[in-house]
Order: structure tokens, then C-alpha cells, then sequence
């Protein structure tokens, strides 16, 4: 994988491009894209996005959002961007096994695809051109190093501020984790600038649910959390008929992991989902509780040392025993 710096010559040239994000995109693989779509639209580029799925209610008021390709919705028109496209960026992910049924169609696709992406482990071997920083904040920050690293600026405008804010606001947890560093406030400043209304972004993401959200979050802390004291770990495990209840939605259950993290002494959270086609883990740490590499050992995934996650192809109950024996395997470094 050649350095990202190097296309910034290539950017003068425009071309057809297709911008890709993991599936069920959170606000920092959404606004990423939509980031650079803005981005790139200046430049006088004819970019694509495409998630490979849907996506949740409250990443909608987005500028560009409307524009985007679900894969698994508009399967045809999807490849056709793809098909036609010179370059295929692909942003907050690093594994094509995060595109779902998109995978196996990028790995054959014979374009130039370029990596910009904050989690461990890349498979640098798929991507041309590229830039994998575990130190960044976000992929939202990384999209404004590639604008202004390239010269680009003053394109900096409202649609792409209001994108890369909702990205790296949500991926430090409104500027808590460690890596919200004095380069992301700086760049805040900048996007604040563009004359972007911060308190309006904070209130579509968090403020925008149906009451059933809420009462869902109230049934399965009362119900369906386990505490671990022994191992400072926490369980939250939820059944596809909680689901069904509640009618909960993609993005509904988005957070929920965190909120074992506020009981003291706890260090690991987990979230187990059945989500009737895959079982889906969250896991989430404070301190030095990798749960990276304990997403990547146990469930076949993967992420951040405090945010990872990973899938499980046995039912929820085999999969919650299976963690059971994990989080035992791994007390003393819950300690
Ligand atoms: P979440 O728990 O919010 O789904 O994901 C937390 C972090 O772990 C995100 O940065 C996400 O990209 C990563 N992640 C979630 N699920 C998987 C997975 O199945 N595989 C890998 N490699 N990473 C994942
Ligand atoms: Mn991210």
C-alpha cells in the first residue's frame, strides 16, 4: 500500500469514484463518506456512495444521505457504480469481511482501491494507496487531514463541516476518549467556522428516537443484564423477541453497550444480539482492556483496544456461554 500523499496530484484529474463504508454505518463511516463526497464534488469528481446495507433513522438529515446506495436494497445500481468506477475509497474499515455481501465482489474488482481507515490489523495487501492510523480519532479526522493536506482548504464548506463534526463527535464519545486530541479540537474550531449549528448535530443523533427506543433500553437493563463482579465485566444479551417487541430498528441498540461502563469497577461491557440472520457482539473497555484482541480471539472480529466487535455463528445462548468462558480466561487482566 503506497502513501495516501500520493494521490493528492491525482486529485486535479477528475474521475469517477465510488466511496465504500462498513455495513449498518455508524455516523463516522456516514459522515466520512459523505465527507469526501462533498469533498470530491468540488473537485469536479462524479463520486458514488455506497453502504452495503441499510443504515440507521437518525444518520438521515446528513447532507448527500439521500444519495446513498444501499447494496443490499439497490444491489444493481451498486455494481454499476462499482463496475464503472476508477477509484473505490473505503473508508472506517480495514477487512473487506466488514462490506457483508459486498466482500467478495471488491476483492475481484480489478479497481484502484485506497484505505483510509483508524482500526488494527489492515489488510494492506487489498489497497493501492492508503493511510491506517490507530492513533486517529476517527475517519471523519482523517478525511480533513486528506483536504488540507492536499492544499484543499478552503473547500472546506457547511455540508462537509456538518459531516466530519457528527463523525468525530460521535467516535470520541462527544470528545471524551483519549483521542480527542488538540489536533481534533483544532479542527473543530475550523469546522465550526463553516458556521455549522453543533447543539442541532448533537440533537438529530441523540435526541431523534421513538418512545419504544427508550423503553427497550429500560426492559433489557431490568431483564437482561448479567454483572460479573468477580471479573469487573458486564453482559447485556437480548433475544430476536425483544427485538420483535419492540420493534426496534438498525441503530436502535446503538450506545446501549456503554451503559454497564458507568457501574463502578466495571471494565468490560459486552452486548450479544440475536439478530436472527447473525449473532452480533459489542464489547467496549476502559483502560487497558484490549477488547480488540479479545473480539479477535473469541468472536471473529475486531476494532479499537475500547470499542471492538465480532459476530458468532452459534445461538445466542451458546454464544453467551462462550463468552462466559472467555471473560473467566481473561479475569486476571480485568483486574
Ligand atoms: P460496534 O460495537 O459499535 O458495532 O463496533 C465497535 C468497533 O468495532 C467499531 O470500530 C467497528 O468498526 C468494530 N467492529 C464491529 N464489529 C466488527 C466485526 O465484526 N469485525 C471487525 N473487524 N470489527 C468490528
Ligand atoms: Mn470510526
Amino acid at each position: 500500500m503506497k502513501s495516501i500523499e500520493e494521490i493528492y496530484p491525482l486529485l486535479l484529474e477528475p474521475r469517477k469514484v465510488a466511496i465504500i463504508m462498513h455495513q449498518k454505518p455508524d455516523a463516522d463511516a456516514m459522515g466520512s463518506s459523505l465527507g469526501l463526497y462533498h469533498f470530491l464534488l468540488q473537485l469536479g469528481h462524479q463520486p458514488t456512495v455506497i453502504s452495503p446495507t441499510n443504515w440507521a433513522e437518525w444518520l438521515k438529515w446528513m447532507p448527500g444521505c439521500e444519495q446513498v446506495i444501499d447494496y443490499e436494497y439497490s444491489t444493481e445500481k451498486a455494481i454499476a457504480a462499482l463496475e464503472q468506477a476508477e477509484w473505490v475509497f473505503c473508508l472506517d474499515f480495514n477487512t473487506m469481511s466488514r462490506t457483508r455481501n459486498m466482500a467478495s465482489r471488491l476483492r475481484r474488482l480489478p479497481t484502484t482501491r485506497i484505505l483510509v481507515d483508524h482500526h488494527q490489523q489492515p489488510e494492506s495487501e487489498l489497497f493501492a494507496y492508503g493511510v491506517s492510523n490507530t492513533q486517529k480519532s476517527s475517519t471523519s479526522e482523517m478525511i480533513y487531514d486528506l483536504i488540507v493536506g492536499s492544499g484543499n482548504d478552503d473547500k472546506i464548506n457547511k455540508d462537509i463541516a456538518e459531516c466530519l463534526y457528527a463523525g468525530v463527535m460521535t467516535d470520541t464519545g462527544s470528545f471524551r476518549f483519549p483521542g480527542a486530541s488538540a489536533d481534533v479540537h483544532r479542527m473543530v474550531a475550523r469546522l465550526k467556522d463553516t458556521g455549522i449549528n453543533h447543539t442541532k448535530i448533537h440533537e438529530d443523533l441523540f435526541d431523534n428516537f421513538l418512545e419504544n427506543r427508550l423503553r427497550f433500553i429500560g426492559y433489557v437493563l431490568q431483564n437482561r443484564m448479567e454483572i460479573f463482579y468477580e471479573h469487573n465485566a458486564a453482559l447485556i444479551s437480548i433475544p430476536w423477541k425483544d427485538l420483535v417487541r419492540y420493534e426496534i430498528k438498525t441503530g436502535d441498540t446503538e450506545g446501549l453497550v456503554n451503559y454497564p461502563l458507568s457501574i463502578q469497577g466495571i471494565k468490560m461491557a459486552a452486548l450479544i444480539i440475536d439478530r436472527d440472520e447473525e449473532v452480533k457482539c459489542s464489547f467496549r473497555s476502559k483502560g487497558d482492556f484490549d477488547v480488540n484482541v479479545f473480539a479477535r480471539t473469541y468472536f471473529d472480529g475486531g476494532g479499537h483496544v475500547n470499542a471492538a466487535g465480532g459476530h458468532s455463528g452459534d445461538t445466542l445462548e451458546v454464544t453467551v456461554e462462550r463468552f462466559i468462558e472467555a471473560i473467566k480466561e481473561n479475569s486476571s487482566q480485568l483486574q
